[in-house]
């Protein structure tokens, strides 16, 4: 059965353009599935633990992260 997961495209996320570098995107998830190793860097789903809640979603300033199904 398909699963709603978070994706990121990372021809859209531009890190240095949000707050001090710091993904809006992991701060937003519940979860914490979203691992940013440190500022100024893109982050990494973790997405078989996914909710898809779309909070990341939302918090993205560049719209960079979509829910798909898989
Ligand atoms: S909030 Fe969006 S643009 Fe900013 S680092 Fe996270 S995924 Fe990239
Ligand atoms: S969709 Fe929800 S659970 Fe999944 S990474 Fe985004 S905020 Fe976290």
């Amino acid at each position: 059965m398909p699963r709603k997961m978070a994706l990121v495209d990372y021809k859209k996320c531009r890190p240095e353009l949000c707050d001090s570098g710091s993904c809006a995107a992991v701060l937003a998830c519940p979860h914490k599935l979203l691992r940013q190793e440190s500022p100024f860097e893109v982050p990494m789903p973790a997405p078989s633990f996914c909710k898809g809640c779309a909070k990341c979603v939302v918090a993205c300033p560049m719209k960079a992260i979509q829910i798909q199904l898989m």
